[in-house]
């Protein structure tokens, strides 16, 4: 078998306003998706998606500049893989992307799903987390947050992930404010679903520690990207300080960049995502990590496509153990596929067909036409 052709779909969906999603300073106007296509002389077409983060048609352009290194190649081969740079997006995106589509092809070629060619004896379902907590405004109605909690717990999610709301500075939201709301949350959660916290890098040091005390306290499952990822040794004293794990390591491609974190004891649980390091990528991280004892929660923003990828991963290796599942993404995420897998009891149940498990829907290119400009816009109170 050869590689023919290489192909990147740049599809997009604008939000209602009412599904718009904002937090810090920006506001999401639309869902992106970038599917990488890679085309055999046998029939057998991988797919795989690349996170997207406003850089659809720059991931299109490496796609195109990498085609001729692998077109005539035997995708089965794995050593015909391009391996992350570690220079981040958008070039290892376009690489994760093309990585996860020869997973996918060698699945299909095979017979098997992903997860098979990586364990011998995979789960066949995985749990999810509800990654949300984006729309709540310290201006209009934090308490949103709390509602949407309880709608997480009657669809069945058995963990919660939340962000930090909007810009600080534009309400005077304090440290005691918000923890006031997270309480509260944890209090109407009362124990049904765990709940974990994303900062978003967004913290200072002394804001995070006093934070990181309460939500261990009340019993929270992680402290996610609490300061500054540059901040090293900041980190490694928020993980002295508690039992919680504080976790980290979506914005990073390649293992190498998570040596400092792991050797430093920065992180106590590893973050890579399968759509900016790739499927091969991120089983290296997990094995590095399997060695320290560290356990890898992937992140994963964005379509079905990559949630099947990370579904797939977190099937056969058993350091990785969640799969997020992003809840603000409107209908792209899951119409880009032809079918829907079934989620029961906040699982996911993975089909039984091979690579990852699902095909593209028909026509998706001129169903969800690409939008130019960048998902967020920046809002200024
Ligand atoms: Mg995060």
């Amino acid at each position: 078998m050869k590689i023919t052709a290489l192909e990147t779909l740049c599809l997009s969906r604008m939000h209602e306003p009412e599904r718009q999603w904002i937090t810090s300073r920006y506001r999401t106007i639309k869902a992106d998706c970038a599917v990488v296509l890679v085309h055999t002389d046998a029939g057998i077409t991988g797919i795989g998606e690349a996170s997207a983060y406003g850089w659809l048609t720059k991931i299109q352009g490496w796609v195109e500049w990498l085609a001729p290194t692998l077109v005539g190649k035997d995708p089965l081969d794995p050593a015909i893989a391009p391996r992350p740079t570690g220079r981040n997006r958008p070039i290892d995106t376009a690489i994760a992307g093309i990585d996860c589509a020869l997973w996918d092809l060698r699945g299909k070629a095979a017979g098997k799903r992903v997860s098979e060619l990586l364990a011998p004896t995979p789960a066949d379902r995985v749990r999810l987390y509800a990654s949300g907590g984006c729309r709540y405004d310290w201006r209009y109605n934090p308490e949103q947050l709390i509602e949407e909690a309880l709608g997480y717990i009657e669809q069945g999610y058995t963990a919660m992930k939340f962000r930090i709301g909007t810009e600080w500075a534009f309400d005077g939201v304090t440290v005691d404010r918000f923890l006031g709301l997270v309480r509260e949350l944890a209090q109407a959660v009362d124990g049904r679903m765990d709940l974990a916290l994303d900062g978003n890098c967004r913290l200072t040091e002394e804001e995070a520690l006093p934070i990181a005390l309460e939500i261990e306290r009340l019993g929270f499952a992680w402290f996610e990207e609490p300061i500054d990822r540059n901040n090293i040794a900041g980190n490694a004293r928020l993980c002295e300080a508690v039992e919680m794990p504080i976790t980290g390591g979506e914005a990073f491609s390649s293992l190498d960049e998570f040596r400092p974190y792991i050797e430093q004891k920065a992180y106590d649980v590893l973050q890579p995502d399968a759509g900016l390091s790739g499927i091969t990528e991120t089983v290296r991280i997990a094995e590095m990590a399997a060695h320290y004892g560290l356990p890898v929660y992937p992140h994963s923003w964005h379509n079905g496509l990559m949630c099947m990828a990370h579904a797939q991963l977190v099937a056969a290796i058993p350091n990785i153990a969640i799969v997020e599942l992003c809840q603000h993404q409107g209908p792209l995420q899951w119409g880009i596929l032809a079918e829907k897998p079934q989620i029961v009891d906040g699982h996911l149940i993975l089909p039984d067909s091979p690579g990852l498990g699902v095909e593209l829907a028909e026509n998706v290119a001129e169903r969800f036409p690409h939008v130019e400009g960048h998902y967020g816009i920046t809002v200024e109170r």
